[in-house]
């Protein structure tokens, strides 16, 4: 494995099928499952570390981000990675870009009215990650759900000719989605935090035994998370895969996502149910802690 800092670099090092991970680092297993399925597909893998700025509404919470360079530079290459590329921001940006890409629509609800200019960061980041490395496929964690639908959406419009894969959620042994910021859980709010994902797998028992009404749905989670008083909820919505609007009767492909803050952590975590099979997607819980937590 190749660290490099420079798209110069990036591109001198990629041959045949170019499998792209894009991150922020502090790798856990939803990182490292990504980069496993990009290995599996790809001649190249090239996985970025970019605590991106223009995608982070609150100073507070960039200032506090999770970073460990030496730990994820040993993570990736365990994991297959060919190309890690790590970036300064004035490589990435050079003084703020001037031009900002705005997916229209995909990207008003849910995160996008919780986090103001969070996603224009996003597809700003990913859309020059694409133009300047060319990746024949990109792998994204289904657990950021909306940011997949706004990826898409993005490189559809834009023409890129890449595969924008949507991967499963890796989940803690107790079913807590895993999530850099879990670090910054004291252990009060990180067993507070539980009622998150516990709240979504009992609206998934009830998908799967009928309930179609979205409403439904998200009062079993609104009934769960309000027992829980140090969860502060931000929403819980039933949205189409497809472009993200909200569904109020589940006909075809949807996710229900929830935000809330425990102890000064803002989480999220989603399910997704389809209609057509009748089967809720929970996503994949490690039989073992997570190295998050200092294991191997
Ligand atoms: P981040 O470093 O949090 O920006 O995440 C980088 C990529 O990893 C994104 O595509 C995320 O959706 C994905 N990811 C984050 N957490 C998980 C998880 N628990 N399971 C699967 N993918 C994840």
């Amino acid at each position: 494995m190749r660290t490099v800092s420079t798209f110069d670099e990036v591109r001198a090092l990629c041959e045949g099928r170019i499998g792209l991970v894009p991150t922020m680092g502090f790798f856990h297993e939803g990182h490292l499952s990504l980069i496993e399925a990009a290995c599996k597909e790809s001649d190249t893998v090239v996985v970025t570390i970019f605590v991106n700025p223009l995608q982070f509404h609150e100073t507070s919470d960039l200032d506090t981000y999770p970073r460990d360079l030496d730990r994820d530079v040993t993570l990736a290459e365990t994991a297959g990675c060919d190309v890690l590329f790590v970036p300064e921001v004035s490589t990435m940006f050079g003084t703020i870009p001037v031009t900002r890409i705005e997916v229209a629509g995909v990207a008003d609800g849910m995160e996008g009215a919780a986090r103001p200019g969070h996603f224009a960061g996003v597809a700003t980041l990913v859309a020059k990650l694409f133009s300047a490395i060319r990746p024949d496929t990109a792998y994204f964690g289904r657990k950021d759900a909306q940011q997949l639908v706004v990826v898409r959406t993005m490189a559809r419009d834009l023409s890129y000719s890449v595969e924008v894969r949507g991967m499963p959620i890796i989940r803690e042994t107790d079913g807590l989605a895993l999530s850099s910021r879990n670090v910054r859980l004291d252990a009060e709010s990180r067993s507070a935090a539980l009622a998150l994902s516990d709240s979504l797998f009992a609206a998934a028992d009830v998908f799967e035994s009928g309930v179609r009404s979205s409403d439904t749905l998200i009062d079993v989670v609104r009934e769960r998370l309000d027992t829980q008083d140090k969860v502060a909820v931000e929403y819980i919505e039933v949205a189409n895969t497809s472009d993200a609007a909200s569904v109020e009767r589940m006909d075809r492909d949807v996710f229900l996502a929830i935000a809330g803050r425990v102890g000064g952590v803002r989480l999220i975590d989603n399910v997704h149910l389809d209609p057509g099979s009748g089967v809720a997607d929970r996503g994949v819980r490690l039989g073992v802690p997570s190295i998050l937590y200092g294991g191997t």
